[in-house]
């Protein structure tokens, strides 16, 4: 089924609620939330799924000995994950951002970090990172997704292909 562009921002607002929640209950511990970066309307994809959970894995592996908590579900956001880790907001960033900018398809995932003090999430710049790039061209994301520059069936189709890659390479 075909979600509405209202179900996708009331998902996010539910997701919001969410997380304020969860840092109530987990005081000063730094809350992460990945999703995946995915065009259209219907965002629960057997793609959207295996970018997911094959970044799921990376984080469950890199924070293991410090995750309090993990959470998922599927709304009209897509696949979404939420982890409570007891370590440090700004290295638990820098950790994230390596995920985002180094990994095979870390650029298909939003990885965001909340600091459990100011409650508020860091930001790419203020660690010298420059915003993430369209995957098609090299404009700034944001400008093409607010100017539509791209057809979504061509960029699913080239998600598809760097997840196909990269899936046959880690056999
Ligand atoms: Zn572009």
């Amino acid at each position: 089924m075909n979600e509405t562009a209202m179900d996708i921002l009331n998902a996010r607002e539910e997701r919001v609620c969410f997380q304020e929640e969860v840092m109530d209950r987990y005081k000063n511990n730094t809350l992460i939330s990945v999703r995946v970066n995915y065009p259209g309307l219907k965002k629960n994809t057997a793609l959207s799924r295996n970018i997911y959970f094959a970044i799921e894995k990376i984080i469950l592996d890199i924070f293991k000995y410090y995750i309090r908590l993990t959470f998922f579900r599927i709304t009209a956001e897509g696949p979404v994950g939420i982890f409570i880790v007891n370590r440090n907001s700004k290295v638990i960033k820098q950790l994230c951002m390596k995920v985002e900018d180094s990994h095979p398809i870390g650029r298909f995932v939003d990885i965001d970090v909340y600091d459990g003090f100011t409650r508020k999430s860091l930001s790419r710049t203020g660690f010298g990172a420059s915003p993430r790039k369209c995957y098609l061209c090299d404009n700034i994301a944001q400008e093409c997704v607010r100017n539509r520059t791209h057809d979504i069936e061509k960029i699913i189709k080239y998600m598809e292909e760097v997840n196909e890659k990269f899936v046959k390479n880690r056999r």
